[in-house]
């Protein structure tokens, strides 16, 4: 009895991860055709000014709808695209649609408006990142200063020479550099002193912000002179209580989800 339980439960385990090996295997399949069978967009979501409302910028966000209409989010994507390498050319498409986007915004006349971008650890340990990102300046003509590169505290590798480099290249361009879902990670504090990060990224598990990590956070930010950005804003007291604590930036779905770009408003209040 007891060993034919544990065979059930061995088989169910074996089912599960085929399963999950199978959907991995479609996805990187469908992935090979995203692209050019236009299956991508990019969302955009304000960030806001705490002291004023203001919109300062926004965060460009990949949306995957694949040919069986089926919407995969790119918290499960991302990931299976950086293990088999597509990551470089998906990320590729998103810089560009990006710099077009914000060329865009700047022409309409918000020309301070910068424009985040989440980029993988696979794409800075390409030596020729950095020189990647200054000749889109240069094509689009955009000051570096609107262009904001978003990596992840967990996808820093400093083992890789390469890409510690390409961080300091990029902050040479003058493209700001934050650190995301700053405080879920390891090493957060030599990151800080060592790398040429611009802003911090709480991240929105940190949220409703009314805690001691959220508020050390944003006292350390400003001891080392950076700027803050809070991420998964969704009350209003939750703003309220940032904006005492002096954290500079927010985002959340209190102001706006990431939307399509004709419904993003750039000279938006939120008040
Ligand atoms: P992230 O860069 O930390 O982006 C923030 C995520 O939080 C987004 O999820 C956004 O939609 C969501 N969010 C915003 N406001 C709120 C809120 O008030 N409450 C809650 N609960 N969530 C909120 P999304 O769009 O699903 O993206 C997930 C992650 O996928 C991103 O996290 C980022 O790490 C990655 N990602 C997205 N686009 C790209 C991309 O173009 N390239 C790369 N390499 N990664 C990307
Ligand atoms: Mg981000
Ligand atoms: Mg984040
Ligand atoms: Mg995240």
């Amino acid at each position: 009895q007891a060993k034919n339980a544990g065979k059930n439960q061995h088989q169910a385990y074996d089912k599960q991860t085929s399963h999950k090996q199978n959907r991995r295997l479609n996805i990187v399949n469908q992935l090979h055709q995203a692209i050019s069978n236009n299956e991508f967009s990019l969302a955009y979501q304000p960030v806001v000014r705490l002291a004023d409302g203001c919109t300062v910028g926004s965060e460009a966000l990949l949306r995957w709808t694949n040919a069986d209409n089926e919407t995969i989010g790119p918290d499960e994507f991302i990931p299976i695209a950086e293990n088999s390498g597509q990551i470089i050319e998906i990320g590729n498409w998103v810089l560009l649609q990006a710099f077009q986007q914000c060329k865009i915004w700047h022409d309409a006349g918000a020309i301070n408006h910068a424009m985040a971008i989440n980029v993988s650890s696979q794409q800075l340990k390409d030596p020729l990142f950095a020189k990647r990102l200054a000749d889109l300046l240069t094509r689009f003509s955009l000051p570096a200063q609107c262009i904001n590169i978003e990596i992840t505290e967990n996808s820093i590798v400093t083992e890789d020479q390469n890409s510690v480099t390409t961080l300091y290249e990029l902050g040479e361009l003058g493209t700001r550099l934050l650190l995301d879902d700053f405080g879920t990670g390891y090493s957060c504090l030599s990151y800080l002193k060592d790398l040429p990060f611009d802003v911090l990224k709480i991240d929105k598990s940190f949220m409703p912000a009314n805690t001691t990590i959220a508020s050390t956070i944003i006292a350390m930010g400003h001891e080392l002179n950076m700027e803050i950005i809070a991420e998964g804003i969704e009350s209003q007291d939750c703003y309220e209580y940032l904006k005492n604590l002096n954290c500079q930036y927010g985002q959340g779905y209190l102001f706006q989800k990431p939307v399509p770009p004709h419904e993003f408003d750039i000279f938006k209040r939120f008040d």
